[in-house]
């Protein structure tokens, strides 16, 4: 055991930055430790003190939802377990870089053998070793249950809707993968309420304790309504594929505006300004800060040269900076953005400071899973997981149950920043 202090710092967490507070965590463990309780009941002295220069310490980043990385892994196309273990170990150790230390790889709509396959390498990877990369928290299952009006990149063949006796939870993902809680498999399923009895898939994720999220849906707000009274806990990638707002049925988007006798939902949002225009983000996030969870909803093309890919089931894929679209159409494919980057979207466009924005990658999305005791915080028995910034939001470091995993190179990030046009300085 290894007792390391982060001194000098502020420490952002939940909304909020405080200034002349100290962290405590132990190496070994990589767990964050109460101090009083080490220093003065057990007079455990630190063993190791870091000045951290003032920097900012942030819990570090939930990602929510998020199709693959490590130069085109799809958590989607399953070829054999070896090269699929290789892609998922690839995509954990390249979040690291963008601030994110634990994640739900997400499926689109698949067949029950592509799930019993893919979703045995996708189970919660808590207390792996630091240098295996972001912890996996459990898998997105984005589909089949969707409605074929609202696609999206999703193979329509594999959509299905729930009849009696067929087409179950159960049948579709396995009910190993169903267990529910923090160690369950899945841990978010996004449907589409306005098919036949998804009410009671609702009921049953909610007893499963899964998230049910409503997603590439035609709901109107009345049946919105009605999913969040029956359980549903989260919208998927709010304003995408689903109606657009209007004023008489504002849809699922309405839901942010719900009178307070219903339960306001989480929201998923992708801050890349390519899915959603920057002033839409401004309106849901006014009407509902504390409901907003910031996703990149990124491909495995992130980080790569503008190009055509090959993509799923035989199509492919044009990038051209942080925009992907289909061959040949306007689709959107997914983005290619960093979580690190909608953050600090999030800031530029809306009255978030980076204290706020920082909760919508963390506080926010550890509440929606139920993971405060674990993730997305920084109290006593937490993963010593955090994401180190500078006031601008850029990540300077990552570390990972205890370990430093991750360090941003001054001259590439004073690249970044000029790119963003801002005046950037590096302590080192
Ligand atoms: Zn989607």
């Amino acid at each position: 055991m290894t007792i390391v202090r982060f001194t000098n710092c502020r420490v952002c967490e939940n909304g909020k930055l405080v200034r002349e507070k100290d962290i405590v965590f132990d190496d070994a463990s990589g767990k964050i430790l109460d101090a009083q309780h080490e220093f003065f009941n057990c007079l455990h002295a630190p063993e190791m003190i870091i000045d951290m220069q003032n920097r900012i310490i942030a819990p570090g980043f939930m990602e929510l939802q998020i199709n693959g990385g490590d130069h085109g892994f799809d958590y989607s196309v399953y070829e054999d377990d070896e090269s699929y273990r290789e892609g998922v170990l690839g995509c954990r150790r390249q979040l690291l870089g963008f601030g994110v230390t634990s994640f739900c790889p997400t499926v689109v709509s698949g067949t029950a053998k592509l799930y019993s396959h893919v979703l045995s390498h996708l189970r919660p990877s808590f207390g792996s070793p630091a240098e295996e990369g972001a912890d996996i928290l459990g898998a997105h299952v984005e589909g089949p249950f969707i409605s074929r009006q609202k696609s999206g990149c999703h193979p329509l063949e594999n959509f299905r809707e729930p009849v009696d006796g067929f087409n179950s939870l159960e049948n579709m993902y396995g009910s190993e993968n169903l267990r529910g809680g923090e160690d369950g498999t899945i841990k978010i399923v996004t449907g589409a309420p306005e098919l036949s009895r998804m009410e009671e898939i609702i009921h049953e994720c909610a007893r499963r304790n899964i998230v049910y999220s409503i997603g590439h849906s035609t709901s109107g707000i009345s049946e919105a309504e009605a999913a969040v009274r029956a359980g549903a806990k989260c919208v998927t990638h709010l304003f995408n594929a689903m109606p657009p707002m209007h004023h008489r049925d504002p849809g699922i988007i309405g839901l942010i505006g719900s009178t307070e006798s219903l339960p306001r939902p989480y929201y998923g949002i992708i801050c890349d300004n390519i899915h959603i225009h920057h002033s839409s983000v401004k309106l849901a996030y006014r009407a509902h800060p504390k409901g907003a969870i910031l996703v990149s909803d990124a491909m495995g093309f992130v980080g790569c040269e503008n190009g055509l890919y090959d993509w799923r089931n035989g199509m492919r894929v044009q990038k051209r900076g942080e925009r992907l679209v289909l061959e040949g159409t306007d689709t959107i494919a997914g983005s290619a953005i960093g979580l690190d980057q909608c953050v600090r979207n999030l800031v530029e466009w809306t009255a978030a400071d980076l204290p706020d924005a920082v909760a919508c990658v963390t506080s926010h999305p550890s509440r929606l899973l139920g993971l405060e005791k674990r993730k997305g915080f920084l109290h006593a028995g937490c993963d010593a997981d955090f994401a180190i910034l500078d006031d601008s939001g850029y990540v300077l470091q990552t570390w990972k149950a205890g370990k430093k995993v991750h360090e941003t190179q001054a001259k590439q990030s004073s690249e970044k920043s000029l790119t963003n046009g801002s005046r950037h300085e590096f302590v080192d």
